[in-house]
């Protein structure tokens, strides 16, 4: 395990609500967060067929771009009843024909998707959210690490705040969905305190254990 000896870091993503999570859960660690998309690198394609692997194409273009730590997060939604989907495929359901992402049509195809499996009741719609965060160095060394949450997928979407398919997110023991819950509910972490609830902020638990503490 190697330790992270600058305060610099490049967020290798161009997904402004992963920047702004990202961004929220290093600041208070003291980091400079310097985004790919602000430095005008180039947008990998994303070629694998695992998170990991995901993770890693986008923290190593970034890292060779810079000459600086990057770190990505390669994350989706994985649906039990629909064996798995979209899984490392959950930002393409939101793709439109012009390219853009709307994610109103993304949860309205979860949905539709589930209905097709018979899947109405809630011990049916088991989902969980995984992130996987990379961080690459210059010289090639990558280290990884797995955040996930439990729930099950809620219709209709509840909620405004976060980002992409929060509104239709129960995490396991909550009446809400990630969409009504503020960030501070959501990552339900703070440096010292023992367990994280997002599965990007348990990914950055391991993350600071790992490589910024002693
Ligand atoms: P990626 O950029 O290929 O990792 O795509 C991740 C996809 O999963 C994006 O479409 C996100 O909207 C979705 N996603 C990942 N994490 C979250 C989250 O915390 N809340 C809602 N959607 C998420």
């Amino acid at each position: 395990m190697r330790k992270l000896d600058t305060k610099t870091i490049v967020v290798a993503s161009h997904n402004a609500g992963k920047i702004r999570e990202i961004q929220d859960l290093i600041g208070p660690l003291g980091f400079t967060a310097r985004s790919a998309a602000e430095l005008n690198f180039v947008e990998p394609d994303e070629t694998g067929t695992t998170f990991e692997e995901n993770a890693a194409i986008k923290a190593i273009a970034s890292a060779s771009a810079s000459g600086m730590p990057a770190l990505s997060d390669d994350s989706g939604i994985v649906i039990d009843a629909l064996g798995g989907a979209p899984g490392v495929y959950t930002a393409n359901w939101a793709e439109t024909e012009d390219g853009t992402r709307d994610f109103a049509m993304a949860m309205e195809k979860v949905e539709t998707a589930l209905e097709k499996a018979g899947a109405s009741k809630p011990e049916s719609r088991t989902a969980r959210f995984v992130s996987v965060l990379c961080l690459a160095w210059p010289d090639g060394h990558v280290e990884f690490f797995r955040g996930e949450v439990e729930g099950t997928v809620a219709w209709p979407p509840r909620g405004t705040q976060g980002f992409g398919y929060d509104p239709i997110f129960q995490p396991q023991g909550y009446e809400q969905t990630f969409g009504e819950m503020s960030a501070e509910e959501k990552h339900g972490w703070n440096i010292g305190k023992p367990q994280a609830l997002s599965h990007r902020a348990r990914a950055f638990k391991l993350f600071v254990e790992t490589c910024l503490e002693a």
